[in-house]
């Protein structure tokens, strides 16, 4: 028999599987916290459960779990953990120690459609979105190991492979489940897009109140369409406007992405074009100088002209800080990821 991922289960049918077999509310309790916050991998492990309650459930449901195939570990302590999926796709995600923090960058989708010129995701093109249990797993997976070293994540940015607010319902659902079924704040959850405007006036309504992240990178259309070309479909102008209107809580800010790219927005024009638009926006400005990959021609500013252009930026009133680059080594930097996407291509040619 086919037997069904508990996981990949929404709470409504879950209660429903715990009502079809004459259970109490509680056992659904019990059912939830196990999976998400006791983060079994067999339904053996529900030691609170009678073993012959179990061994029915074992019959018909499974908990699925993403499979570990690789860990890297950088000099500067950055770890790049990749994942495969049921179907044999595969995703990576991050984990960064920073002084008491310790943040895992997730991935939302298997590669990345909008092909920003920049990023090695987006040149991979687009596989699939990730399911809402794909999303949070990668947590669980991650937490899994640290638990054994004695260390818990601390803040969890979406910032790894794809573009979230393409795949709305699942983050958001993703989102939810951090929140209400694991616990984890939303305020230590920053989730970061390019920008999906009819998504993020959505996301403002209907999401708990993550932290929120723009990949701007460009102050004036020309520049911004060159380089990420979702911007000919949402322009700057309507971008800011949905920005102006975004219900922050109080005392909240959004974080401006700027990846610098040499000879191309790092002039002084471009910081104080950055400065005027961003005016009224309650905002702090990240500068993520560009991390090299091979085949893209953009090349990295020096420290110099980095420093000039924070400067100017902070002469103008703004909070700017320049992003370090962790993991470069084993290719783990904003904007590196590509899982083995290469070697997975020739692996289903062969199989076909
Ligand atoms: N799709 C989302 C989230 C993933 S990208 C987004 O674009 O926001 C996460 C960040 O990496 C973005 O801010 C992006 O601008 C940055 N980035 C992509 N490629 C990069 C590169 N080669 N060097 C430095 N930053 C890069
Ligand atoms: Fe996609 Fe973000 Fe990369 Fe652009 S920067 S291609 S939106 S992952």
């Amino acid at each position: 028999m086919h037997k069904v991922n508990l996981k990949a289960l929404e709470f409504s049918e879950l209660e429903e599987i715990i009502k079809s077999h004459l259970l109490p509310p509680y056992r659904l309790k019990q059912l939830v916290q196990w999976l998400y916050k006791k983060n079994i991998t067999t339904l053996e492990e529900i030691t609170e459960w009678p073993k012959t309650l179990r061994e029915i459930f074992s019959q018909k449901y499974y908990i699925g779990c993403l499979r570990l195939i690789d860990r890297k570990k950088s000099v500067d302590f950055t770890e790049k953990f990749l994942f495969e999926l049921e179907d044999g796709e595969t995703v990576e995600s991050v984990l960064i120690p920073d002084g008491d923090r310790l943040t895992l960058c997730i991935s939302s989708q298997v590669g990345c459609p909008l092909g920003c010129k920049f990023c090695l995701t987006g040149k991979i093109g687009y596989r699939r979105n990730l399911a809402t249990w794909e999303i949070i797993d990668q947590f669980l997976q991650v937490s899994k190991f640290l638990q054994k070293e004695g260390k818990v994540i601390t803040n969890i940015v979406f910032m790894g492979m794809g573009e979230p607010l393409l795949n709305f319902e699942n983050i958001l659902n993703a989102l939810w489940r951090f929140k209400n079924w694991i616990n984890f704040s939303p305020r230590r959850i920053t989730l970061s897009t390019a920008g999906i405007v009819p998504a993020l006036r959505k996301l403002g309504t209907s999401a708990p109140s993550v932290k929120l992240a723009i990949s701007l990178n460009a102050a004036d259309d020309k520049k911004r369409s060159l380089i990420m070309p979702i911007n000919n479909k949402y322009p700057l102008r309507e971008l800011l406007k949905t920005l102006r209107e975004y219900p922050l809580k109080y005392g909240q800010r959004i974080t401006f992405e700027y990846v610098m790219l040499k000879g191309i927005n790092t002039s002084k024009e471009d910081a104080l074009k950055l400065a005027k638009i961003l005016k009224g926006i309650p905002s702090k400005i990240n500068l993520i100088p560009f991390n090299p990959w091979e085949g893209c021609d953009f090349q990295r500013p020096d420290e110099e002209e980095i420093i000039q252009f924070q400067n100017l930026l902070i002469s103008q009133g703004y909070s700017v800080f320049i992003r370090k680059s962790k993991g470069k080594d084993i290719l783990a930097a904003c904007g590196q990821l590509r899982a083995n996407y290469l070697n997975h291509t020739r692996k289903s040619k062969i199989n076909k």
